[in-house]
């Protein structure tokens, strides 16, 4: 029998605001333990949540770039269970009235866009972090994220293979920075999700039994936990066995995953409305503004790039991996002026190999020791011929070390094209002069060497020499039987 699988996930982001969700709390990362800590963060009795205004407006902002219908009455709920890292004993979510249903998000991969229907994003707050390496077989609770805000972005069970599960992780990694609502970090915890994954017979509509890996978060560890599943679930049904519903663990050092519970040790949160907090209403106004401060996202983004701009594919993918590298590249192009196609191009080149090549992060564009403006004044005189493209590379070395402009390292180190087209014949003609048996090869019909003319002008001028000119110059004196 030949399987499909299905896959849903359920991401959980990390707003990047300032102070946690229901107190004035520091959310930064990396802090000392219980540092940024308060008598609501840490469940005190009686102290009371006030909701971060800030919180509302990135959840709003995310719903609406998904087209996500946003409920105008949403609701705060308690989902109670216990652990150490939970002071209050529940962790304020939303359940039945979530902030957001429908939508979806869109998906390139493998040079196929489709979309990931969403069936809900709803606000709800982080829990703390138990450790178990403390002193003497100690645990030990740091209470740093407890409250940190997050959105829990669920999708409908729409995908059906491992790397287009990771993708769709990286997509909204991309969508989150475009907004500005999180760095999407994965590493430090600030996106993270839960994959379910179950198999069905080909052509099977009902879905089959699912299993949940909890808290995934690598890309590469989405990609490789849900290979794994999926693995094993087919094996199992093979062999003629049944997939068990449960939560499960990936271990990456085994690359195995590993039952967690099952459905009969399922919790039950007895969810209720949160009575210390009002209904969440939404207001019209506050809808417009959100939805007029939405960017435009790294795909239709993309896509603008190939259309108007006239970039390849791939040129395209790279410059808007990061909202940073696009803005650079557009500043670049508006301080061009009206460049045509081809210095667009040029633009796009320069900025995928002398400016990436420079930089650890691509983010790193909107501080980069050359300023947009500055590449653009380089690429202006490569358009006006003043500086050949391979010497454009040297002078931008140059500018990177010492942040002067590209006019004033030209000037001091004599890098502009030789306009004295006198001096250029005398070279070629020099060139030639001392390579009598080579010119002898070409006028026998190995035209090819004539490579090694242009070669021996380039070194002679120091690229200076400009390579029409040089070839130009070249077969009309070799052709002539001077
Ligand atoms: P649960 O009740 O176990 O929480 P939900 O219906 O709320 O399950 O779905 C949670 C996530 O699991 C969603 O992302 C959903 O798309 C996905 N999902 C649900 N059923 C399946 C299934 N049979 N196979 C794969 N994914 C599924
Ligand atoms: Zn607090
Ligand atoms: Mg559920």
């Amino acid at each position: 029998m030949s399987y499909e699988a299905v896959i849903g996930l359920e991401i959980h982001v990390q707003l990047g605001t300032r102070t946690k969700i229901f107190c004035g709390c520091s959310t930064a990362f990396g802090a000392p333990p219980n540092e940024h800590v308060c008598p609501v963060c840490s469940g005190q009795p009686g102290a009371m949540p006030v909701l971060n205004a800030e919180v509302v407006r990135y959840a709003l902002r995310m719903a609406l770039a998904c087209g996500c219908d946003v409920r105008r009455d949403s609701r705060f709920a308690r989902k109670n269970y216990f652990y150490p890292d939970l002071p209050k004993g529940y962790q304020v979510s939303q359940h039945e009235k979530p902030l957001a249903e429908g939508g979806a998000i869109e998906v390139l991969h493998e040079g196929e866009r489709f979309s990931v229907r969403l069936n809900r994003i709803h606000l709800e707050e982080d829990a703390g972090k138990t450790t178990h390496d403390g002193p003497g077989h100690t645990s030990l609770v740091d209470l740093n994220r407890a409250g940190v805000p997050l959105i829990e972005i669920v999708t409908e069970p729409d995908l059906s293979d491992a790397a287009a599960a990771a993708e769709t992780m990286r997509t909204v990694r991309g969508i989150v920075r475009a907004l500005g609502i999180s760095d999407g970090n994965m590493q430090e915890g600030s996106l993270r999700c839960d994959a379910n994954v179950s198999l069905r017979p080909v052509g099977q509509r009902t879905l089959g039994t699912k299993t949940e890996i909890k808290n995934l978060n690598s890309f590469r560890f989405v990609q490789r936990a849900l290979e794994f599943e999926i693995a094993r679930q087919r094996a199992l049904l093979d062999g003629g066995g049944q997939v068990v519903q449960e939560t499960r663990l990936y271990d990456d050092a085994r690359g195995v995953t590993l039952s967690m519970r099952s459905k009969e040790e399922a919790h039950d949160y007895r969810y209720f409305p949160e009575p210390d907090l009002p209904v969440l209403v939404i207001a019209e106004a506050e809808l417009a503004a959100a939805r007029a401060e939405l960017p435009e996202l790294p795909l239709a983004r993309r896509q603008r790039f190939i259309d108007v701009l006239s970039l390849t594919d791939d040129e395209a993918s790279e410059l808007v991996r990061e909202r940073e590298l696009g803005d650079y590249f557009e500043a670049v192009v508006a301080a061009l002026g009206d460049a045509d196609a081809r210095e667009i191009k040029r633009a796009a080149n320069f900025i995928r190999t002398e400016l990436l090549s420079r930089i650890d992060d691509a983010r790193d564009a909107a501080s980069a020791r050359v300023a947009p403006q500055r590449l653009a004044e380089l690429l202006a005189l490569v358009r006006a011929d003043r500086v050949s493209s391979k010497l454009a590379k040297t002078i931008f070395a140059k500018m990177w070390d010492n942040r002067r402009s590209a006019e004033e390292i030209a000037r001091a180190e004599d890098l502009f094209v030789e306009q004295d087209s006198a001096a250029v014949v005398a070279e070629v003609e020099r060139v030639l002069a001392a390579s009598p048996e080579e010119v002898a090869q070409y006028r026998s019909g190995k035209t090819k060497i004539i490579g090694y003319f242009v070669g021996q002008v380039m070194k002679a001028t120091r690229g200076k020499a400009p390579p029409q000119l040089v070839n130009q110059l070249l077969r009309e004196k070799l052709a002539g039987d001077d």
